[in-house]
């Protein structure tokens, strides 16, 4: 199978659009190029010898590519995985569930309507069906009904961003589609150079679709775009002819826009989605926008399989059609194998901007919109909190709010949670030394967050019983928990303003408290030590969640035998992490470390001397409570000497101090500490001294440390009962884990799982299963319950028997989804 799905990569992902074009005359000639074939399956298959690809060329050809008809056709290929995986359940496609993990994996790359297209193109075929609903689930589900009475139950979404749950990438392809002309200065507004040849693509991509959209509809003898179209197609080269036509398909698609196509609210979206819509596919608000691509495609492969040739040169443009829509999806959705988070930012800046460029009215607001449906037409969720960024002023963001409640339409599922985005330190901070003992770290970042924080205050005192909770996103790196310490504290203690009499009726409930963190870091100390950051100085208790926390359970010894025991860290931070580890060691009381203690010492000298310039320094335990004093607001200790006294509180200004934990206040009243908490913050040169990065090697007997380390942090999270939204897939695109099976959730929380024995060992975290951007990694909730259930049931054990019982699976699974019920904001 899993040749089958590099076959089909090969065919319709790696495929180059210029040899289908060159090829395009003749598709009965050898499309499918053996030596590209075999050097590209070679490229990600090092252990398969050259005969054994031949071997595979030949299946392709001999087999794969006759499915069905018999006669050989790239399509067929894709009827073979289709036939294996899919079936059809109330007349809508499924996925059999022992193959879901294969499902996920190919339609990572390809996406589903392509291949249940194809597989029910030819399933209505064979039983004579008249299929005239197209609004199937844009994620299937699977066939375990087991699974499916668990989601009966009800599902919590506790983690998704709004702009990335929608159905980001087909609201992007239609806008692409509808407007060639118009998106034109988006192509070239971020990154030019490569994207013209992409751009030229998708305009001949948006030819054949409404070609090939006339035919289908049997229109196209009497048009003249259909005319000449062919007579380009046909022509000596169609790429360098083709731009000087681009605004007669402009009005072409315009008109058709305005016929025959379905009007929603705003407008007509899709030309190919027609008027006449069944009643269940307008039910799908949703799935809906979907219909005209979906039926465009089924019809195509209907004819294809039917051996029909009214449409002349109709597999070779549709082949081609479906090549260039997955040469522009591999610059929308991420699905490639570079892990980290900026390489998903640059696929998260991508979500909505050709919907964003739109100059159809109906297109905006749409990504948001169609994601609170997603939400809202989903019968198995009955609470979801969406996250969505503050704004500067709480007007700005009474209008985004009261502009989502349209949406919602008084949907009693929706919540919000208001996320802030982590932004680093712009590089002059450390640059400039003029500006030496006046800002603080994260000066700029803090400004930006005081403001949206105080709007966000005024908006909460007035209360919106929508808003439930607070977060912090983006990249880890450069911003780091302390930045937002006052800020949450602050609005943990907000209370409603009762004297405004309409707000006597409302019920009052604390904000909810999340963070993202532990997900990307230097290494994993770093991520541990950002996690006991967030719960120190964010001040996290019981209820409180954080966001990923992959740290706390990756395997630390697989984690840095990948990286042959070599960091690359600022050496600020490589500092803390070693003063953190010691006073680690001493808190969890870890023995026989002597010989790994000293060298982490000799290396906390070193470095207090590179970045601090301070040799005599106490000792490192002064350090760590200069580091526990990083929840306080940095401009109480800017002019802290040896002889000033400790800041107090004010009654003006009540959160500017971190009294979370008792060594916090211990820590305060050291002198030392205070001054190496002033150095951290005003001394520039310190700063930029210590923005540095060095390669360091770690000790190999630290690694084992870090692994007790990490063990105990999750039973001080379980005591401390702080809940982990876990997002499985987005943590396998963005962080170290290669396999479902192999995700931390199950070192968080075994319950039900396991054999009795082995529940001491495991702290029973509160976790919850997530999506977090399900439009960006082509999820759902309940797809993310079913990957992590199978793959759990393909574990094996040494002996090669089937590690856990489905029903255990089950049982764990149902732990969760009540966890989640539990964990909830609202
Ligand atoms: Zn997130």
């Amino acid at each position: 199978m899993d040749n089958l799905r590099s076959a089909i990569e090969i065919l319709f992902q790696k495929q180059d659009p210029s040899v289908l074009l060159e090829a395009h005359c003749d598709f009965k000639s050898d499309v499918v190029k053996k030596d590209f074939f075999t050097e590209q399956y070679q490229a990600t298959h090092h252990q398969f010898s050259g005969n054994q690809t031949e071997q595979l060329y030949s299946l392709l050809k001999e087999n794969w590519m006759k499915e069905g008809s018999g006669k050989a056709s790239v399509f067929n290929v894709l009827l073979t995985f289709g036939k294996q995986v899919l079936r059809v359940k109330d007349g809508a496609p499924i996925c059999q569930y022992e193959h879901y993990l294969r499902w996920h994996e190919m339609t990572a790359t390809v996406g589903e309507d392509m291949l249940t297209c194809s597989f029910l193109a030819y399933d209505d075929i064979k039983t004579r069906t008249k299929r005239n609903s197209f609004a199937w689930n844009t994620v299937l589900e699977s066939d375990n009904t087991h699974l499916d009475a668990l989601f009966r139950r009800g599902l919590s979404e506790l983690h998704c961003h709004l702009n990335g749950s929608s159905i980001n990438f087909d609201l992007n392809w239609l806008a692409i589609m509808n407007e060639p002309d118009y998106q034109k200065p988006e192509w070239f507004a971020r990154g030019a150079g490569r994207r013209t040849r992409l751009y030229n693509y998708a305009v001949l991509a948006a030819f054949i679709r409404l070609y090939l959209f006339l035919n289908i509809e049997g229109i196209a003898d009497r048009s003249q775009f259909a005319e000449l179209f062919k007579r380009l197609w046909w022509g000596r080269d169609i790429m360098a002819t083709l731009s000087m036509y681009i605004g007669t398909l402009q009005t072409e698609i315009t008109s058709q826009l305005g016929l025959n196509a379905y009007q929603f609210s705003g407008g007509a979206i899709d030309y190919a989605i027609p008027s006449s819509l069944s009643v269940s596919d307008k039910q799908k608000t949703v799935e809906r926008l979907l219909v005209g691509e979906r039926r465009l495609l089924y019809e195509c492969f209907k004819r294809i399989y039917e051996g029909k040739v009214d449409v002349v040169g109709l597999s070779e443009m549709l082949y081609l059609y479906l090549v260039i829509k997955l040469k522009v999806k591999d610059i929308i959705i991420q699905h490639n194998e570079l892990k980290g988070f900026a390489n998903f930012k640059s696929f998260d800046k991508s979500k909505e901007r050709f919907v964003e460029h739109s100059r159809n009215k109906a297109f905006q607001e749409l990504v948001a919109k169609l994601a609170i449906d997603s939400y809202r037409q989903d019968s198995h969720i009955d609470y979801y909190e969406f996250r969505i960024a503050p704004k500067p002023t709480a007007s700005l963001m009474h209008a985004k709010l009261k502009q989502l409640s349209g949406f919602m339409n008084k949907d009693e599922k929706a919540n919000c949670v208001f996320h802030f985005i982590k932004s680093p330190d712009k590089e002059r901070c450390f640059e400039d030394n003029t500006l030496n003992g006046y800002y603080c770290r994260n000066f700029e970042g803090r400004l930006v967050y005081q403001q949206q924080s105080r709007a966000l205050e005024l908006l909460l005192r007035r209360g919106d019983d929508r808003i439930v909770g607070i977060d912090a996103a983006n990249s880890e790196f450069g911003c780091r928990p302390e930045v937002f310490a006052e800020i949450y504290r602050r609005l943990q203690h907000l209370h409603r303003d009762t004297s405004l009499e309409f707000l006597k009726e409302m019920k009052w409930k604390d904000l909810g408290v999340t963070y993202h963190v532990g997900e990307d870091y230097y290494d994993v100390v770093d991520g541990l030590r950002a996690i006991e950051e967030a719960i120190l100085f964010l001040n996290m208790k019981d209820g409180a969640r954080l966001g990923h926390a992959v740290a706390l359970g990756i395997d630390v010894f697989t984690y840095y035998k990948e990286r042959k025991n070599t960091i690359i860290i600022p050496k600020q931070d490589l500092l803390d992490n070693c003063v953190w580890l010691l006073a680690k060691m001493d808190e969890y009381a870890i023995q026989d470390v002597n010989g790994i203690r000293n060298k982490l010492l000799f290396e906390v000298q070193r470095l207090m001397g590179e970045v601090y310039r301070y040799f005599s320094m106490e000792d490192y335990r002064a350090y760590y409570q200069s580091w526990l004093l990083r929840g306080d607001e940095p401009s109480l200790y800017r002019t802290a000497g040896r002889n000033t006294p400790a800041p107090t509180d004010s009654i003006e200004e009540p959160f500017l101090l971190n009294h979370f934990d008792k060594r916090i206040d211990v820590a305060r009243g050291q002198k030392y500490a205070r001054v190496l908490y002033r150095e951290y913050h005003y001394n520039s040169e310190a700063k930029h001294r210590g923005h540095k990065s060095e390669e360091w090697k770690l000790p190999e007997e630290l690694i084992a440390v870090m692994d007790k380390i990490q063990s105990e942090m999750r039973n001080e999270v379980a005591q401390r009962k702080i809940a982990i939204e876990v997002n499985p897939t987005s943590n396998l695109r963005i962080c170290n884990i290669d396999t479902y099976d192999t995700h931390p959730v199950v070192k968080f929380r075994n319950y039900g799982l396991s054999v009795i024995d082995e529940y001491n060992d495991c702290p029973q975290i509160s976790v919850s299963i997530n999506t977090d951007d399900k439009g960006i990694f082509a999820t759902s909730l309940e797809k993310e319950y079913t990957l992590m259930a199978l793959a759990l049931e393909k574990q094996k054990t040494t002996e090669g028997k089937p590690k856990f019982q489905p029903n255990n699976i089950l049982n764990w699974l149902e732990g969760i989804r009540q966890e989640a019920e539990i964990q909830r904001f609202g």
